[in-house]
């Protein structure tokens, strides 16, 4: 099946998603009354034998719990937006939500109040205004393209959005954030690949767990290596799918030997109804100190916490870095300045 194929097929009912798994109650109830975008590309519901993965995407009656201290909108990037489609949180780079779409949406999403409705995409002339913020602001230097899933965009929409950026002389880096090589791996077609070497992209990819790793994304990340595209991967810390020394392991070899560079473990944000995924900090901390010196220096990401409200992302490595007041560890961001999150 091609990747449009894919697409149009996706799965965003009970009865279909049954033709692959078998869901309980409370999931066919979750799924019935989810006000989250629900989808999964048939290529990835075959992989749901595999219970880590199963819960990413399967939802959940705990999602519609909100729990102390989450947000709808937990990174405050409502309050940095500059256009319809920049985020400038940080002084010398912007996010470019291009689109709002997925193939696959995760349950753990930072962005469930966008994705999936609809964000007068499809045409780069809808992003003018976008370009001429970053032409006015020579201190940018890095745009990072995400959404939803700039890959989702057609060859020749890429090719022109690419094109417009790369004309605007201070604009030293240009990144695009998804998670298709996981999802979708048949959308990485040679075009594809000619088009991101063209315009000098690194891809930021998402990866969870080892099981994503298949013969088929493999494929797709060699294809991509072939052609000249650097690739880091960032990962979601979730409770139950990737919260133990073995499972991160075994994804950060297994990407290394994609060529692909474990760049940031995340401490999952706190958006509403994420309770049931998240862990601690501490557990954070742990997990990643058991990483270094036992692992290739190559394999081992950051551990970051983004900062609730727009603080930006924290690496931690030490609990010496972090103050615990009750339900929440402060901890100060790169401007020395203090930020919660509100942990369990
Ligand atoms: C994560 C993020 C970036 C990119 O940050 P890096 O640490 O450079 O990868 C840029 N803008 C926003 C708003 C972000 O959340």
């Amino acid at each position: 099946m091609g990747w449009k194929q894919q697409l149009a097929g996706r799965i965003t009912t009970c009865a279909q998603l049954e033709e692959f798994v078998d869901l309980s109650d409370d999931e066919r109830e979750a799924l019935d009354r989810s006000e989250f975008p629900f989808a999964i590309t048939p290529y990835y519901a075959g992989l749901l034998g595999n219970e880590a993965l199963r819960r990413t995407v399967i939802p959940s009656l705990l999602e519609s719990v909100k729990g102390v201290g989450e947000l709808d909108d937990p990174l405050g990037e409502e309050n940095h937006r500059v256009t319809p489609h920049l985020i400038h949180t940080y002084p010398d780079k912007v996010l470019f939500l291009v689109t709002s779409f997925c193939a696959t949406y995760c349950r753990y999403c930072t962005r469930s109040r966008l994705v999936g409705r609809p964000l007068d995409a499809g045409s780069v002339s809808s992003f003018e205004e976008s370009f001429i913020y970053i032409e006015q602001h020579p201190e940018i230097r890095d745009v990072l393209i995400s959404g939803g899933d700039p890959l989702l965009l057609s060859d020749s929409v890429i090719d022109d959005l690419l094109a417009r950026i790369r004309e605007i002389p201070h604009v030293r880096s240009v990144r695009i954030g998804s998670k298709v090589p996981a999802v979708l791996p048949m959308r990485i077609t040679q075009e594809l690949c000619a088009v991101l070497r063209r315009h000098r992209v690194w891809l930021s990819l998402h990866f969870t767990h080892a099981a994503e790793l298949t013969p088929e994304t493999r494929s797709a990340c060699r294809k991509l290596s072939d052609h000249g595209i650097a690739m880091v991967s960032q990962t979601v810390l979730l409770k139950g799918v990737n919260d133990h020394h073995e499972a991160l392991a075994e994804l950060f070899y297994g990407l290394l030997e994609m060529n692909v560079k474990p760049y940031y473990l995340l401490q999952c944000d706190p958006v509403s109804g994420s309770a049931h995924f998240r862990t601690s900090v501490e557990k954070g901390i742990e997990l990643i100190r058991s990483l270094h010196g036992n692992l290739s220096g190559l394999a081992v990401p950051q551990y970051v916490i983004d900062a609730p409200g727009g603080g930006g992302k924290v690496p931690l490595l030490s609990l010496e870095q972090v103050r615990r007041t009750g339900g929440d560890v402060r901890f100060d961001n790169y401007e020395g300045r203090e930020y919660r999150y509100p942990d369990l």
